[in-house]
């Protein structure tokens, strides 16, 4: 049986390697050099609630691309406003570990492959067409294609093309892949009711920073400056894609994070007033290029699914990421990836999907993010396990831990430790 992945960012990756596991043939189709996508400037890994559903991830027996971005935590537990424990990872060194990861699995990667259509039959994807002609058939498919760009949208509904790490005028732009199969996407908005919303972090060369801001960021991991009361612009939180980081403590300083780049905590900032804060006399950005006008725009289409990732209306497809909802992050996207892979193949096999009970964090974010979409306000509600909305949630409902014991107990109740390291065809 043969899964097929279009996309190969987190998400894609977690769906790879689950339908692997499970005993499918898998290949990942990514349109760019790259595994990772918008994964390449993240590093921010096991913050607040992200680390209960790491554990989880871990307990299922899916916690491979979790133990690479541990493998590469260059600081752990640290706090920044609003966030506690998190573990920054550098991500310049993850990439070719996922690669050389997948690809032990006996996972096939085609990389500079962008998908552009689909052909079905009935309510099925039979097969996909790619950008040179060639069409690839599989049993099942997983669209992992993000929500970010192309440069049109971010043209459209944000400061221009900004020159990001997707690098759509050089491989092309991204295609939702359901859509092209009939199903109408779901765009995400902002508060004012605007499409998308702008990435909510840029990176600058750690050799741009001075020595003894740099000494101080690689002795605490991050560090806060203040901003001039002048240069303060509220306003902007608004458009941010991270609720988790639209909070007062973002706008009046400049977060500084070292996750091998140097993450800076906004959305975009003028050059001329980030280089008027000591230490940053001589930044400039490094992603997105353009990061003193604008950033990649973010949550512009999401596929309708079920709570076992199925997308609704198509008998052979799965969805995982960001496509699958508004959920911001490496740890949800690998959640919903591994769901959407591991489902992939025990639906092509005849037997029932998995959908996770809600004694999980993961199968309740997966839950709650389709309720949440059907409420008046449901399209301006990004769901992450770091913050805002969901992290209060999990609060209330007793489910945020950091006990890894007491989360592996609780998987081991439910009765699914290691499930998604059970192989379904022998
Ligand atoms: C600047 C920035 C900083 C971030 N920082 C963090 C962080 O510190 N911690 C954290 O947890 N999260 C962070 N995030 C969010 C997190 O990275 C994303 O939510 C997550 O990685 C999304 O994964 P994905 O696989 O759903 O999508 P993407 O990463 O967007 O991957 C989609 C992939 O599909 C490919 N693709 C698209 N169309 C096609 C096609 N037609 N054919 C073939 N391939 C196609 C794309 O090239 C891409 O590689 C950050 C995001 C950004 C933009």
């Amino acid at each position: 049986m043969k899964v097929v992945i279009i996309g190969g960012g987190w998400g894609g990756c977690a769906a790879a390697v689950a339908a692997k596991k499970a005993g499918a043939e898998v290949e990942i189709f990514e349109r760019t050099d790259l595994l990772l996508g918008v994964g390449n400037v993240g590093g921010i890994m096991r913050n607040n609630g992200r680390y209960t559903a790491a554990e989880e991830l871990i307990s299922l027996g899916a916690g491979d691309l979790i133990r690479i971005m541990d493998n590469n935590a260059i600081h752990k537990n640290i706090d920044f406003p609003q966030h506690k424990h998190a573990w920054l990872c550098d991500v310049s060194k993850v990439e070719p570990q996922v690669r050389e990861y997948l690809l032990s699995l006996g996972i096939k990667i085609n990389f500079t492959s962008r998908a552009i259509d689909v052909i079905k039959e009935g309510n099925k994807i039979k097969s996909v067409k790619f950008y040179d002609k060639s069409i690839v058939e599989g049993d099942a498919f997983v669209e992992a294609t993000g929500s970010t760009g192309s440069m049109d949208n971010c043209t459209k509904y944000g400061n221009g093309c900004v020159m990001c790490v997707l690098r759509c005028p050089t491989y092309g732009m991204r295609v939702s892949l359901s859509a092209k199969a009939g199903i109408i996407d779901i765009p995400g908005e902002r508060g004012d009711g605007t499409i998308g919303a702008f990435s909510g972090s840029c990176e600058i060369p750690r050799e741009s920073l001075s020595p003894e801001l740099l000494k101080e960021l690689e002795k605490t991991g991050s560090v806060i400056l203040k901003i001039s009361p002048e240069d303060v612009n509220l306003d902007k939180l608004n458009t941010k894609v991270c609720q988790q980081y639209a909070l007062k403590e973002f706008a009046e300083n400049i977060i500084l994070l070292d996750t091998g780049h140097i993450k800076v905590m906004t959305s975009y900032y003028p050059i001329e007033k980030l280089r008027k804060i000591k230490g940053l006399e001589n930044a400039r950005y490094m992603d997105p290029y353009s990061g003193g006008k604008g950033n990649s725009v973010r949550y512009l289409s999401s596929t309708p699914r079920g709570d076992d990732m199925k997308v609704v209306g198509l008998d052979n497809t799965f969805v995982a990421g960001e496509k699958a909802g508004f959920f911001i992050g490496h740890t949800e996207a690998m959640c919903t990836g591994t769901l959407a892979g591991h489902n992939a193949v025990r639906n092509s096999l005849g037997m029932d999907t998995l959908i996770l009970p809600r004694k999980t964090v993961i199968g309740d974010i997966v839950a709650y993010a389709n309720e949440r979409l059907n409420t008046s306000d449901g399209k301006r509600v990004r769901h992450t396990f770091s913050g805002a909305e969901y992290f209060e949630r999990m609060k209330t409902l007793g489910l945020y831990s950091i006990n890894n014991e007491e989360i592996n107990k609780r998987i081991e109740t439910l009765g699914l430790k290691g499930v998604f390291e059970n192989t379904l065809i022998s």
